[in-house]
């Protein structure tokens, strides 16, 4: 398929590029007893993750180094070894753009599509979709104020009680996604993406009242705590939306399908105790 690719613009061979990396998809199959289910159509078993038309080799190239970076020295530190402490350099923050960047180019298109849309806030999207692109291009050292977060979904202490009854442990350190939104009221607008647990937000634009503590990851060397995180933010709406449809979407099942599930989990019942989903599961009973 030959097309422009959406970061530098030049006529080339596209590939099928992954939204959320591939890395993530591959660790959440590996570690299911199961299969791995879409939240539309939970009764479609899925293959891989979301992938469209967008990049030319080279700009897939150009995003490999960060993503290894983030895959070693993040990703599955903490999945793997509940490692707390991440030292990291300028590679997390592009990391984080980069996937933040498929996600918002994508989803203007989609919000254009749909066009529902306000004006200005389309503007602010098609603004800082620019400044992301001539950053990833290496084209600008800067994001002006465009602000890059990562909030670790490990061991909720605090939320609301309906937030807990969600199961919030399993519903996201079992699946993997992305998004843009916006609040129009608030001037709030964001991109979102869960990593099975680790969720990434580039922040666009925010009210003044949002607040984000000990989750920034700037532009230099630093050290990020999976700890002590506290958000205050019209996300966490977002949030119990995403919760709210992955539970919905058991609910979705035929009985065919979830016979095959038990039968799957009683099959492999030590398999299944000792899995990642069992201890995500004990995490919810627990809280
Ligand atoms: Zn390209």
């Amino acid at each position: 398929m030959i097309g422009k690719c959406a970061l530098c613009y030049r006529e080339r061979e596209l590939q099928l590029s992954h939204i959320i990396p591939k890395f993530v998809i591959r660790y959440l199959k590996k570690t299911s007893v199961g299969n791995i289910r879409r939240t539309d159509n939970p009764n479609k078993v899925v293959q891989d993750g979301e992938k469209y038309y967008l990049l030319c080799k080279d700009c897939e190239e150009r995003f490999n180094s960060a993503e290894t970076l983030f895959a070693n020295k993040v990703f599955y530190p903490y999945l793997i070894d509940n490692k707390e402490e991440f030292k990291y350099d300028e590679w997390l923050y592009y990391f984080i753009t980069s996937v933040s960047w498929r996600n918002l180019y994508l989803d203007i298109t989609n919000f254009v599509k749909v066009g529902d849309i306000q004006i200005d806030d389309l503007h602010v999207l098609i603004d800082s979709e620019k400044i992301m692109r001539d950053y990833l291009m290496k084209k600008r050292n800067d994001m002006g104020n465009i602000k890059n977060h990562i909030f670790f979904f490990g061991d909720i202490r605090e939320a609301y009680k309906e937030f807990k009854q969600q199961n919030p442990h399993v519903a996201f350190s079992r699946s993997e996604g992305g998004h843009t939104f916006y609040n129009s009221k608030r001037k709030t607008y964001m991109s979102i993406s869960n990593l099975m647990g680790i969720i990434l937000i580039t922040i666009y634009k925010m009210h003044s009242e949002e607040y984000w503590e000990n989750t920034e990851i700037y532009n230099c060397r630093g050290i990020i705590r999976a700890k002590n995180q506290y958000i205050k933010s019209v996300v966490g709406q977002e949030f119990f939306e995403w919760m709210k449809e992955i539970n919905e979407s058991q609910l979705k099942l035929n009985s065919h399908q979830k016979e095959k599930i038990v039968k799957n989990i009683i099959e492999n019942k030590e398999e299944f105790i000792n899995s990642k989903i069992f201890e995500q599961m004990m995490k919810d009973r627990k809280s």
